[in-house]
Parts: C-alpha cells; sequence; structure tokens
C-alpha cells in the first residue's frame, strides 16, 4: 500500500461520487482511507464517504463516521472540517438529531465568518436554515435562507445558488403541508406559489452544474409543486422521468420522496389504488430501514387517503393513527431541540458570566499582590510592574522625577503614642500625599514609612513643587485630632532623568534623603 494508491482511490471516489455511482464510490473511499497515513488524504477520504453515505440515505451512518473523524478533521485543521459538518448537520436534521444538526451548523458558520467570502457564507446560512425548518421553525428557515439566496447571488459559486434556492423551495413545500393540514388553503397554496419559480430557475441551473443528484432534486421540487398545484400532464412527466433516474443512481431517500409525490398525483388525478400500490411497494422496498420521517409521514397521509378513498377504513385508521403518532413523536422532538436549544443559550450567557467572574476575581487578586493593605497604595511589587513601563514611555526626551519621602522620628511617633496611632499616621500620609499628586502619578509604599512617588512628566522645579506641597500639606495637617500633641513631618529626596534608569535615580534620590535627614528633616532636597 504506497500514498499513490491512496490517491488512486481518492480520485475514484470522487468519479464515482461525480456520476452518482454509490456503492463502487463507497467501496473506493473505503479503500482510501485504509490506505491513507497523512492526516489530508484521510480527511479527504472521510469527506467522500460522508457525502456518499449521506446520498444513500444512511444518516446514522453519516453521524457515526463524524464520532471517528472529527477529532482528527479539529487537530488538523483541516479544510474538510467545514464541508464535513455541514453533512453532518444535514444528516442530524434529517433525522431528528437536532443537537448534533445544530451544533454542527453553528460551526460551519463560525468557520464560513472566518473565511469572509460569500460561497462558505451562503452555504453556512443555508446549513443553519435547514436546521431550523426540520426543528418545526419554517418561518425563522425561510428567513435564514432568504440570506443565504441573497448572499449566493453575490459571487458566490453557481452550486450555492442553486443549493439557497433549494433549500428555500424545500422550506415553502415544507410550508405549504404545514399551513395545509387536511385541507388545501389559499396560504398554503401561497406558500407553493412563492416557491415555484425558485424550482424552475434550479431546474434552468441543472445543465451548468451537470450534477445528476442536483438534477434529480430539483425536478423532484418542480414535481411536487407542480403536483399540488394541479398541474396534471406537466407534474406526471417530470415525476416518472426523475423518477427512474432516481433509482438508476441508487438516490434512495429521492426516490421515496418522488414515489410520494407519484401517490399524491394518483390520489389526486387517477386512482387511490394505484396510491395505495406505489406506497406500500415503497415501503417494502425500503424493508426494515428507516424512511427519512417527512417521507414517512408523507407515506402514510397517503396511504390514509387511499384507503378512505377505497372505504377501506380500518386500515385507513391504522394509517392515520401511525400519521398522528409520527407527527406528534416530529414535533415533541421539534419542542424538544427548542426546548434544549433555549437551555444551551442560558447555560452559554451562564458560563460567559461565570468566566468574566473568574476573571476579574483573578485580576483583583494580582491586583491585590501590588497592593499596601495598610494605605492601600501601590507597594514595592507595584512599582516594579509599572516604572519600566514610565520610562520606556519617557523614553529619553519627556521629563520624570523619582522621589522618595520618609517620615521625620516615625520611631518616636511609635513609641510616644502607640502602633495603632503609628499606622493611622501612615494610612492619613498616603491621602494627603494622593491629594497633592495628578492622576497619573504612582504613590506606592516601599517600605515600613517610606515612599515612593513617581511623577512623569514632572521635570526638577516641577517635582520640587509638587514634593514642597506635599510636605507643607503634611506638616500643615492637624494631627492633634489623632493624638494630643502629635506633630508629622517627612522629607524627601527627589532625582530627575536623565539617565532614564530605575537604580541610578533611586540612589541619587536616596541620596538626597539622606542630605534631607542631615539638614534637619521637614525639608526637600534634591539630587
Ligand atoms: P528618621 O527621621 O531618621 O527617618 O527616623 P525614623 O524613626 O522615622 O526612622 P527609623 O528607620 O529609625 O524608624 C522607622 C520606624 O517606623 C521603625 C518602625 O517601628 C516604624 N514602622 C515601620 N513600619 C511601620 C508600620 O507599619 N506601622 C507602624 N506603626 N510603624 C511602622
Ligand atoms: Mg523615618
Ligand atoms: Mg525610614
Amino acid at each position: 500500500m504506497t500514498l499513490a494508491d491512496a490517491e488512486q482511490a481518492l480520485s475514484e471516489a470522487q468519479a464515482c461520487l461525480d456520476r452518482g455511482d454509490l456503492d463502487a464510490g463507497l467501496a473506493a473511499a473505503l479503500r482510501a482511507s485504509a490506505f491513507a497515513t497523512a492526516p489530508s488524504t484521510r480527511a479527504r477520504a472521510g469527506w467522500l464517504q460522508a457525502q456518499l453515505t449521506y446520498r444513500r440515505g444512511d444518516y446514522a451512518g453519516v453521524l457515526s463516521l463524524a464520532q471517528d473523524l472529527l477529532p482528527m478533521l479539529r487537530a488538523h485543521a483541516s479544510a474538510e472540517l467545514r464541508e464535513f459538518q455541514r453533512i453532518v448537520a444535514f444528516a442530524g436534521a434529517e433525522s431528528g438529531r437536532f443537537d448534533i444538526a445544530l451544533a454542527a451548523a453553528y460551526e460551519v458558520h463560525m468557520l464560513a465568518k472566518a473565511t469572509g467570502q460569500p460561497g462558505p457564507l451562503s452555504q453556512a446560512l443555508n446549513t443553519l436554515g435547514i436546521c431550523f425548518e426540520r426543528m418545526g421553525d419554517p418561518w425563522q428557515a425561510e428567513r435564514l435562507l432568504r440570506e443565504a439566496l441573497a448572499v449566493a447571488r453575490e459571487g458566490a459559486p453557481l452550486r450555492e445558488l442553486f443549493s439557497a434556492l433549494n433549500n428555500l423551495c424545500a422550506v415553502l413545500i415544507g410550508t405549504y403541508y404545514l399551513l395545509r393540514g387536511n385541507e388545501v388553503t389559499k396560504a398554503s397554496l401561497a406558500a407553493l406559489e412563492r416557491a415555484l419559480p425558485l424550482a424552475e430557475e434550479m431546474v434552468g441551473l441543472d445543465g451548468a452544474t451537470g450534477d445528476s443528484y442536483w438534477r434529480v432534486i430539483s425536478e423532484g421540487n418542480l414535481g411536487e409543486i407542480l403536483v399540488h398545484l394541479g398541474e396534471r400532464d406537466r407534474s406526471r412527466a417530470l415525476l416518472e422521468q426523475t423518477l427512474a433516474e432516481a433509482l438508476r443512481r441508487g438516490f434512495g431517500p429521492q426516490a421515496q420522496r418522488l414515489n410520494c409525490s407519484l401517490a399524491e398525483w394518483a390520489l389526486r388525478h387517477t386512482s387511490p389504488e394505484q396510491a395505495k400500490a406505489v406506497m406500500l411497494t415503497m415501503l417494502a422496498d425500503a424493508g426494515t430501514q428507516p424512511l427519512p420521517p417527512m417521507t414517512e409521514l408523507r407515506a402514510q397521509h397517503a396511504l390514509y387517503q387511499a384507503h378512505k378513498a377505497l372505504g377501506q377504513s380500518a386500515t385507513a385508521l391504522k394509517h392515520l393513527e401511525r400519521h398522528s403518532d409520527l407527527l406528534r413523536e416530529r414535533i415533541v422532538q421539534q419542542l424538544q431541540a427548542q426546548s434544549e436549544q433555549f437551555i444551551t443559550r442560558v447555560e452559554a450567557e451562564h458560563s460567559r458570566r461565570e468566566v468574566e467572574r473568574q476573571r476579574a476575581r483573578a485580576q483583583g487578586l494580582e491586583a491585590d499582590t501590588r497592593r499596601d493593605p495598610l494605605t492601600g497604595l501601590g507597594n514595592r511589587r507595584a512599582v516594579d510592574h509599572h516604572l519600566p513601563a514610565v520610562l520606556r514611555a519617557a523614553a529619553a526626551s519627556r521629563p520624570l522625577t523619582l522621589a522618595v519621602l520618609d517620615l521625620d522620628y516615625f520611631k518616636q511617633i511609635n513609641d510616644r503614642h502607640g502602633h495603632l496611632v503609628g499606622d493611622r499616621v501612615l494610612v492619613i500620609l498616603a491621602q494627603l500625599m494622593l491629594e497633592c499628586v495628578r492622576q497619573a502619578d504612582l504613590v506606592a509604599r516601599i517600605g515600613g514609612e517610606e515612599f515612593l512617588a513617581v511623577l512623569p512628566d514632572a521635570d526638577e522645579a516641577q517635582a520640587l513643587e509638587i514634593c514642597e506641597r506635599i510636605r507643607q500639606h503634611v506638616a500643615g495637617h492637624d494631627w492633634s485630632e489623632l493624638a494630643p500633641g502629635l506633630a508629622v513631618t517627612l522629607s524627601v529626596g527627589l532625582a530627575s532623568a536623565p539617565p532614564y534608569d530605575e537604580q541610578a535615580l533611586t540612589a541619587r534620590a536616596d541620596k538626597a534623603l539622606y542630605r534631607a535627614k542631615e539638614l534637619g528633616r521637614d525639608r526637600v532636597e534634591t539630587g
């Protein structure tokens, strides 16, 4: 087994898919994934396998393939991921696994938005629209699909245009059945009339795509619409010819859909016997393979009507009951899906808030490690965190001054008035200092009774003024409120850049402070 074998099998599978030979295609795709070693080859083989499996109507097969392949596709950020998830969304929606379908469709939409191209975006809106339709919300579906169609008309590839048209058609046909119930109404016919031009446009595009699967689908849509609009001859010819093609190609679900349309045609135009025969043959052919829910609903409804028209009321009732059971099952499933979707939204909102709370808490904790608990000022860590950026911002051209402020005879204050008063002094002092500086200035408590002020955009003269203001503010404060006879002063040493270097500036400021102490305290010195 070589790389060439895998490549060979891959192109064979692709060719089979293109010409609608599903069995041979699947065999080739399986061979390709058995030979494949590179993730890209395995991804491509998996994607082909999914498409072929889907076209056979084996939706459960597609979903189990997804379980195997999705982790690998995601891990390798594979180009096939979007395409693959789109098929998963359709298979999930067709088989009533709306949870899987919606999750896949949202991933498709996310990946498509990332490409910024109309083709993928149209495709993604399409996929979401189909999921909503199957979930029992044809109005939301129609809105999404009209959006998909509009995007597709703005330069998406032909296939996307085709696909948007097809899905919009399918939604409108579904709306017709939903509104019709047991009686054709004006509103139900209006849905079909909205679908007709879309189906005609699709059939017109067939030649351009050259894909037999697409031809069967578009002619099936048009045939189904024409049956219900009462176009007797045109619908019959189209349905029979398309059914033959679908059977030849092995497009099982499409053949079943066409059979339902032919039974509905017979009910309307010829005989209930014929309708009954078509439906019974179709059910027998399907054997134990479950029909797509929509097809089974149509089949049971046609059988009910056929037996009723033939006067076989017991059997008619049996099919009517089966029809209402299916309908109820479907509605319950749809309601569950809607409710789950609601819960998911609520949970998503909840977890988003939780994440934000945790982030805020983490930021708060981080901020706490940079704060002095006594005064609420920044501490040494805050200086280490902010000062480098302040120095960089000043960048050798803007003024910057560092000031070291130290309480005078603080040891005596503690000794005379007690530590608690000493602590209160530190707290009030912090407030007094903050009252004298600007928003952009940083004041930190870097030691027991020692503070650092970082004053950006302040040259020596300006810094002197600021520090003098602090000194006077502190000395002039009425400390006797705190303890009778208490007086507090501080000494300041400052150093202005250049150099824009923390150590050099701090050393100069410390020297200046020392001088201020020596010269009698309660003064500001520059260094
Ligand atoms: P100088 O004018 O030379 O700076 O004299 P000083 O007494 O202020 O300096 P010294 O370094 O001798 O003493 C500092 C005192 O600050 C010693 C310590 O008891 C006190 N101190 C340091 N941290 C705290 C604190 O958190 N609370 C209180 N109440 N006192 C503190
Ligand atoms: Mg001191
Ligand atoms: Mg000191």
